[in-house]
């Protein structure tokens, strides 16, 4: 296979600029003849439907909740990235744009994570504009604060309820199109397989999950904005639906699937608590601008930390990465914490947390400061723990939270299948091995409102496009194939629930392809996955029936398309012999215990082909190159 990610030529701040100019357009009185699909209504496919709406596109919308505003974005945190400098700190776009390749171990796409830094300002014009409520300086200047991995300011926020404020913005441009008749919005509305005919995408089957009912939509292109895939670790930040259905049922139609290994683990999230826990909470990262993260220094140290005198802390972050401290990147916070942790300096249940301790802060600043930047997620921490942060550390602990993987899409986020257009965290994105904080709004914002709006354009003025209608034999097939999955596994009638199996694959990912990833354990998961599987389409049981709102029927598609995925991941950590980012195999590492990268023989994006049921994917890969940045070993010291 050609995979070509058709990066324009020239030098790289020139890129975006002559490719939409170069870009084939599609007249204004042409593009009310195209339809549009896109599923998700988050911060993605939210603001990619608006646009393409507000373009003069049909367009279709689909999300899975009861309204596009509950979509998972809105639970986003602590903010959105922009190279706008106005803290007057250094920052520029070429800055950003290399802390991102940094940040992300030299496993992106320089002229990607070149548009998204160029692209980052213009973000921030529009949501102003759309009266996105931003935390402003008392002069009226948007204010800014730092996230991992950058020593400038440059983190956009609404104090922690960024993704939410965010989200409401594009779901207000979107109801104005809804109301206007360009957007018709299928809520409550599951995508459950991609249509393809002649090598193009051109529909999807979706369920109504409230009548069960199942039907296909036909258009002219599909833009899959469905978000993270995270949840196959059970366990994670992500809410409980995020899922990967639309991506891998897409991915067996022939899409590649890029990177699937890279995973975020995130540094500061709520300890587990119990077995039969099914969620976990995040922390945002902008608490570590100025929560500071201890340890005690002697090991099984059972005091109260109140009673633990200052040299007797262990501060780990400080100690190990002077010159980024507490803000040093996700993967190597993570990393650190679980090294503490696995010293026996752990602290709380189990010894599986870490402090994060705001009484410095609180000192310097006054609790009233303290709680008008965080007080929402210090009231959220003292409802989950019942303890007060204010006057105890927070005690954190890393968990699942990002996946930097998701389906391979070029320079105009189109994937493997023409036609099929992939944005937010669905894709495989410029974040290579481990995302910035604050960026995973950035791109989803510049996928929707940015990107996406230009390149579907060309591909929609250059392709052809054949009537199809309901009645075409693939369209048939497909539903058929959607109508059978579903009566299959109501029909297994086993004696364990999903949650079961979803909790069991769970754990085996988290203990064998999690913070730490080792050959062994990886060809044990590999071994082990297809065996739950087949247990799975044997053992399961899925109560009601296909024709009302059944969310275990809901649950055990996704769950039956995590146990193939969870699989995919094992393969590519294992392939991978080298660490990098969020992928650590335990065999590469420096004698510190810092990821080694392998730049002669993995810096390659790894997109993964679906080759059929009980077959080995195969890999291609998309060599990547730098010319721009030089491929350093990436130090935080
Ligand atoms: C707790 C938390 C805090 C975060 N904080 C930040 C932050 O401060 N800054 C930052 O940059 N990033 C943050 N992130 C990451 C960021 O929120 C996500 O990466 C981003 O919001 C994803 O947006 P999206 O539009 O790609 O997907 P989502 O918001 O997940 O939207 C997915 C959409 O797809 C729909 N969908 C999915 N599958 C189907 C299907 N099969 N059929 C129909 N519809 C479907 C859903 O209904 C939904 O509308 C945070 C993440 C978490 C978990």
């Amino acid at each position: 296979m050609d995979l070509n990610a058709r990066v324009p030529p020239g030098p790289l701040q020139e890129k975006w600029d002559r490719h939409r100019f170069d870009l084939r357009l599609v007249s204004p009185a042409n593009k009310r003849k195209h339809t549009v699909l896109v599923v998700g209504s988050g911060l993605a496919g939210g603001s990619a439907a608006a646009s393409l709406s507000e373009l003069g596109y049909n367009v279709k919308c689909f999300c899975f909740q009861d309204s596009p505003r509950r979509a998972h974005s809105i639970a986003a945190q602590g903010g959105i990235n922009a190279a706008k400098n106005y803290p007057n700190d250094g920052d520029s776009i070429w800055r950003l744009f290399y802390d991102t390749v940094k940040g992300g171990d030299f496993r992106a796409r320089e002229a990607n994570v070149y548009r998204l830094a160029q692209i980052s300002v213009n973000i921030i014009d529009q949501c102003v504009a759309q009266g996105v409520p931003f935390a402003r300086e008392y002069g009226g200047l948007l204010a800014n604060r730092s996230f991992g991995g950058a020593q400038v300011s440059r983190t956009f926020y609404a104090r922690g309820q960024t993704g939410q404020q965010l989200l409401l913005g594009a779901y207000q441009a979107l109801e104005k199109e809804i109301a206007r008749g360009g957007v018709v919005m299928f809520p409550r509305t599951e995508m459950l397989d991609l249509i393809v005919i002649g090598g193009q995408a051109r529909g999807i089957v979706v369920r109504d999950m409230v009548t069960g009912e199942i039907s296909s939509h036909l258009g002219d292109a599909v833009v899959l904005g469905t978000g993270g895939y995270g949840n196959v670790f059970y366990l994670s930040t992500n809410a409980k639906g995020s899922n990967a259905t639309a991506i891998w049922r897409a991915h067996k139609r022939g899409a590649l699937f890029g990177n699937p290994c890279y995973t975020q683990i995130h540094p500061t999230c709520i300890p587990v608590s119990g077995d039969y826990q099914s969620k976990l909470t995040l922390m945002s990262e902008s608490l570590r601008n100025d929560g500071r993260v201890w340890v005690p220094k002697r090991r099984d140290d059972k005091r109260p930390p109140g009673e633990i005198p200052e040299d007797e802390r262990d501060y780990y972050l400080e100690r190990k990465y002077p010159s980024f401290g507490n803000l040093a990147p996700r993967d190597v916070a993570s990393r650190a914490a679980k090294e503490a942790c696995d010293d026996g300096r752990g602290v709380g249940p189990g010894g599986l947390g870490v402090y994060l301790d705001f009484a410095d802060a609180i000192k310097r600043l006054g609790e009233d400061k303290i709680r008008e930047r965080y007080g929402n997620l210090f009231e959220m921490y003292q409802r989950i723990t019942d303890e007060n942060p204010y006057r105890v550390p927070m005690r954190i602990y890393p968990a699942v939270h990002y996946t930097m993987g998701g389906l391979w899409v070029d320079y105009d986020l189109m994937s493997t299948i023409p036609g099929l257009f992939v944005i937010g965290e669905a894709n495989f994105s410029d974040h290579g091995a481990n995302r910035l904080g604050a960026s995973a709004l950035m791109q989803g914002l510049a996928d929707g409102y940015f990107i996406l709006p230009s390149t579907i354009g060309n591909y929609l003025a250059g392709a052809r496009l054949d009537r199809v209608d309901a009645s075409h034999g693939e369209v048939v097939r497909v539903e058929g194939a959607v109508n059978q999955r579903v009566r299959t596994l109501l029909s297994i009638t086993g004696k364990r629930t999903v949650d079961s199996f979803h909790r069991e694959l769970g754990k085996l990912m988290w203990d064998k392809c999690g913070m730490a990833r080792r050959t062994d354990g990886l060809r044990e998961a590999i071994q082990r996955i297809p065996a739950l599987r087949e247990e799975f389409w044997r053992n399961v049981n899925v109560p009601g029936s296909d024709a009302e709102l059944n969310q275990a029927l809901e649950k055990a598609g996704r769950v039956a398309d995590f146990l193939e995925l969870g699989e995919l991941i094992c393969r590519d950590a294992l392939h991978r012999e080298e660490s990098c980012g969020g992928h650590f195999r335990e065999e590469y590492q420096t004698e510190d215990g810092e990821a080694r990268r392998d730049d002669e023989r993995f810096a390659y994006v790894a997109a993964w082909a679906w080759r059929g049921e009980g077959q080995e994917p195969c890999l291609h890969k998309e060599p990547l190159v730098f010319d721009n940045v030089k491929l350093a070993a990436r130090s935080y010291k």
